[in-house]
């Protein structure tokens, strides 16, 4: 095809509705006023319905971005594969990351949209994607391309078969030069076509690109004529972003590392239309250890890929917030170390220190991090947290909570005073499956009777313990009363004298203890006993004994 004057009438050709221009856009999209430096970044999700822990991780990274640096940060739906779409997806994605602190300022919100550079579901742009696309075929940088799905796999076995990069490039893109009769002949036959992209280069050139996470890359120049505009009209993601990032004034793009290996395209594409592209990070893939190795996170055998699993099994989210930004930033730790009580989001984010090869995404690590963060939380907050949780998530256990929350607080507070402070407590569910015994509803023996004690002796123990009980005893009035019944049936009153001595006594005070912890609260292990039996109180405590002697006694 001739350039200029038939470029022209093809671009009129294919777009006979654009009327507007570029330019036009660009004016009614100017520059952001933010001050300089700042990041504008944005989350751009596909509406599957889907949420895994990479949008989460990705989000997170773009909003502390924008945010620290007093930018934008804003939410576009890419939404223009119809076929993967799902009714109020971008509805619960605002709300799964809002309950983890991510907020948007501008973009899809529930309930509409907010911000001047809408719209912000892509499927609504069409119009500017047309305009665009009208200019490149004005330029000579696009064309309408016919071929159909069977030639283009024909040309694809045909490629493998001579090892050759497949993509419609070269002698391949057999109507890169179509003469405007023959597409006008086509079209008004109704031929169906896409729009591609003419792909500047034919060698093996290679490009020079700035990754803001991985550094300087050198990338095979891009020699494809990809696909801007589908058979449908819809654009591609490679030309819907990089048209939305420009007018949206995007100035970073954090995105997942499935999108690395077409950079090219998109530098490729900025350039053809005349823009600055964004500085691309791209991330690393989350991975987890399957005994000796690392894999990728599989949406079908890992449930903690879902972020829809954080919220059921109750982590709360600021212990999450917390993980995240280890598996992050590799310095957080550190920072956290040193600054053990600073809200997170004192801690500066900087894309030079995330990871360039697969991040450990790590359950056990994570649940660690959540009983060092649960216990910065005052118990009468955790307590709230957990009685929401389980309204959404276990609604039958809510009720027994939610009886008498001043109860759940005090349990949740067990232990928290002591010069070791405890930290046992991770996500909601391990969190009930952990204090459960404390109400009857949720009380059951789970272990057994320490083993050095013979059975007969069990109901003996506990029968003189309930005997003896004194609720208002003290700390140690109350130990020595276990002591004095531990040497009276023949068990050690220190452990120290049963290790000197062992074939004097059955045991030590440590297992007449382990019965009656077994007996109250169905576990050999559990916080401190005296601090359980005042939580309880009283009448559960002599409750649960007798309900022991009974079950034990012949
Ligand atoms: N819609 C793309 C995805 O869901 C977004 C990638 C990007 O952030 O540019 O993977």
């Amino acid at each position: 095809m001739k350039a200029g004057t038939d470029h022209a009438e093809l671009a009129k050709l294919l777009f006979p509705d654009i009327t507007k221009i570029p330019e036009d856009y660009e004016l009614r999209y100017p520059e952001r006023a933010i001050p300089a430096g700042a990041c504008v970044t944005r989350l751009g999700p596909s509406p599957t319905g889907f949420i895994h822990l990479g949008n989460l991780y990705m989000a997170f990274a773009n909003e502390r971005m924008a945010h620290q640096s007093g930018g934008v940060f804003f939410l576009r739906i890419e939404d223009t594969d119809r076929k993967r779409e799902m009714e109020g997806a971008a509805e619960t994605l605002v709300d799964s990351l809002a309950y983890y602190e991510i907020h948007f300022d501008e973009g899809v919100a529930i309930g509409g949209e907010t911000g001047n550079y809408g719209p912000y579901f892509q499927s609504r742009r069409k119009d500017i994607y047309l305009c665009i696309a009208k200019k490149l075929v004005e330029e000579g940088k696009a064309y309408p391309c016919f071929l159909s799905e069977e030639e283009i796999s024909h040309i694809r076995l045909t490629q493998e078969e001579r090892k050759l990069t497949p993509g419609i490039y070269g002698e391949w893109a057999k109507h890169r030069d179509l003469s405007l009769g023959e597409v006008r002949d086509r079209i008004t036959k109704n031929e169906p076509y896409v729009v591609r992209f003419r792909a500047d280069s034919t060698s093996e050139h290679y490009i020079s690109v700035e990754d803001g996470i991985r550094g300087l890359l050198s990338m095979p120049e891009n020699k494809s004529d990809i696909v801007l505009l589908k058979a449908d009209g819809m654009p591609t993601y490679h030309f819907a972003h990089a048209a939305d990032d420009h007018l949206m004034r995007v100035t970073h793009v954090v995105r997942g590392e499935e999108w690395l290996s077409s950079l090219p395209i998109h530098i490729a594409l900025f350039s053809a239309m005349g823009w600055e592209a964004p500085v691309y990070c791209h991330t690393s893939l989350l991975m987890k250890m399957e005994g000796e190795t690392k894999r990728k996170l599989s949406k079908r055998k890992d449930p903690e890929l879902s972020l829809g699993y954080y919220r059921s099994e109750g982590y709360h989210p600021l212990a999450i917030r917390e993980y995240l930004l280890t598996i992050i930033n590799s310095n957080f730790e550190e920072w956290r170390l040193e600054n053990p009580l600073r809200p997170i989001t004192d801690f500066t984010f900087t894309i030079e220190k995330m990871s360039r090869s697969g991040i450990l995404f790590d359950l056990d690590k994570l649940r660690d991090v959540s009983k060092e963060a649960l216990s910065k939380i005052p118990a009468s907050e955790l307590s709230r947290f957990i009685i929401a949780w389980a309204k959404a998530e276990r609604p039958e256990i809510a009720a027994v909570l939610e009886y008498d929350i001043d109860y759940l607080t005090m349990i949740l507070d067990i232990g928290r005073s002591a010069p070791k402070p405890r930290k046992d407590l991770s996500y909601g569910a391990q969190i009930i499956n952990h204090v459960g015994y404390f109400y009857d509803r949720l009380f059951e023996i789970k272990d057994p009777y320490p083993e050095s004690v013979p059975p007969e002796d069990i109901s003996v123990l506990l029968s003189e313990y309930l005997a003896g009980y004194k609720h208002s005893d003290d700390r140690s009035v109350w130990f020595e009363r276990i002591r004095s019944i531990a040497s009276a049936n023949g068990y050690a009153a220190k452990p120290g004298e049963y290790k000197k001595n062992p074939g004097q006594y059955k045991g030590h005070v440590g297992d007449v203890s382990a019965v009656i912890r077994v007996a109250l609260t169905g576990r050999v292990n559990s916080p401190d006993l005296w601090e359980i039996q005042r939580t309880m109180g009283e009448k559960k405590v002599r409750e649960r004994i007798s309900a022991a002697v009974r079950a034990n006694s012949k």
